[in-house]
């Protein structure tokens, strides 16, 4: 549309500049209900939070609680809420959805982690940048929009969804399974994950997580040749690793635009080691026994790439350890799968990708970034359960300040975030009347 000549664009202008303190408060008082997962706290508070402020903007509002999802219990129930406002005329819905989770606080923190203090134009708090300021300059987007366009088509849904951060199983897993991103309901799907403000993300790499255990025998410490050392047998596996298997994943590279640089590359993270006896608590003063450890275990974290089939990732570990197991004397492992998630990728010309994309040029004065994440979000439920691939990750926040210690939000940066959502809204919801 040609939306220069429209008035209610200037007005719609106006209400985000005049929206910038409750901005701040909203972003604020999110910040203020604790969500830390694990174990899950607080997600009735902020569902209840939400549902009020909704609520009080015109939107129906639903509260779900993911029964029988993992951590899902009576002390921590896993609520999430989904909030719908209609149009005056039939069209697209446009939903926001946003974790309303947070990680563990963690050491090194100079401010209240969970205080939301305004100094010098940043908001501090563990979630202020991921991702309680996304949810928060959605809903003011939503509003500012709702208010100067109120004859709008289609309509707007806000979700605040509950364990993103340990895999989105209860939230958008299992909304996805209730059928809430059903492409009949919902057509346009914006996360506002920190990917920074001028930059618009079309998807993420895959994820496969496994236990490897080497095993031996136990014998006495000062005759170790009378048992089997399991830690030198995963020894031998590491050095393989390191032999054969970075280098190979090094050498691969993904057309898909993902950041940091490094992240282009398949990766694996060796997550964890455990060998021989359990650690001793900390205030025991006791000395270690004699034993040849007789079990080994490693956790593995491969990230890997649209082109790389899951097969393929599997069966090159598999491959390296079967090798040892004919090459190494008494070399024998398990391999136990404990998760995988496969790679997600919107096409940037999808209408909501190259909607968001318009509106950061407008915003911005420069051409949108595409970007890949190098970690899985929750476009992955909403793309393989459900089957809507018009989803993109769009919000403030600097990604690198994730999960830090005094994690921040920009209140320009959200201004701004919340200008590049309204007129998504405008462009997807109020095609010209003229
Ligand atoms: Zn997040």
């Amino acid at each position: 549309m040609d939306s220069s000549a429209d008035p209610r664009l200037a007005d719609l202008h106006a209400r985000i500049a005049d929206s910038r303190d409750a901005l701040i408060a909203l972003t604020q008082d999110l910040i203020r209900i604790p969500t830390l997962n694990p174990p899950g706290e607080n997600y009735g508070a902020i569902c209840e939070y939400l549902d009020r402020r909704l609520g009080a903007a015109g939107f129906d509002t639903h509260l779900i609680r993911a029964h029988d999802t993992p951590g899902d219990c009576d002390r921590y129930p896993r609520w999430n809420i989904v909030a719908r406002r209609d149009g005056r005329r039939a069209g697209d819905c446009v939903h926001f959805n946003s974790h309303t989770d947070v990680v563990d606080v963690g050491l090194g923190w100079t401010r209240d982690p969970f205080g939301g203090e305004l100094v010098d134009g940043r908001i501090y708090g563990r979630g202020a940048c991921d991702m309680k300021g996304g949810l928060a300059a959605s809903i003011i987007a939503a509003e500012c929009f709702i208010a100067a366009f109120p004859d709008f088509s289609g309509a707007i849904e806000i979700s605040g969804t509950a364990d993103e951060e340990s895999g989105g199983y209860g939230g958008v897993a299992y909304l996805a399974k209730q059928g809430y991103f059903s492409p009949r309901k919902v057509q346009h799907v914006i996360i506002p994950e920190p990917l920074n403000k001028d930059r618009v993300c079309l998807g993420h790499r895959g994820g496969w997580w496994a236990e490897i255990e080497t095993f031996g025998e136990i014998a006495h410490g000062s005759m170790p040749f009378l048992g089997d050392c399991a830690v030198r047998h995963m020894g031998a596996v590491l050095n393989a690793f390191e032999a054969d298997l970075f280098p190979a994943m090094a050498q691969r590279r993904t057309d898909m635009p993902v950041v940091p640089e490094g992240a282009r590359s398949s990766t694996m993270n060796i997550n964890s080691i455990h060998g021989g006896q359990a650690e001793k608590l900390a205030d025991s003063t006791a000395l270690p026994s004699h034993c040849v450890p007789d079990s080994c275990r490693i956790v593995i974290d491969r990230r890997f790439l649209v082109e790389e089939p899951l097969d393929q990732v599997r069966g090159e570990v598999r491959g390296i350890l079967d090798g040892l197991a004919e090459s190494r004397p008494n070399f024998e492992y398990a391999l136990r799968e404990l998760n995988h998630v496969l790679p997600s990728m919107t096409d940037r010309n999808a209408p909501v990708a190259a909607t968001v994309a318009r509106a950061i040029e407008r915003v911005m004065g420069q051409p949108a970034e595409f970007v890949a994440s190098p970690g899985t979000y929750d476009q992955k439920h909403i793309d393989r359960i459900g089957k809507l691939k018009n989803c993109v990750a769009y919000g403030p926040g600097i990604l690198e300040l994730a999960h830090k210690p005094d994690e921040w939000i920009g209140v320009d940066d959200m201004m701004d975030s919340v200008t590049v959502m309204a007129l998504s809204l405008v462009d997807l919801l109020s095609p010209a009347q003229t």
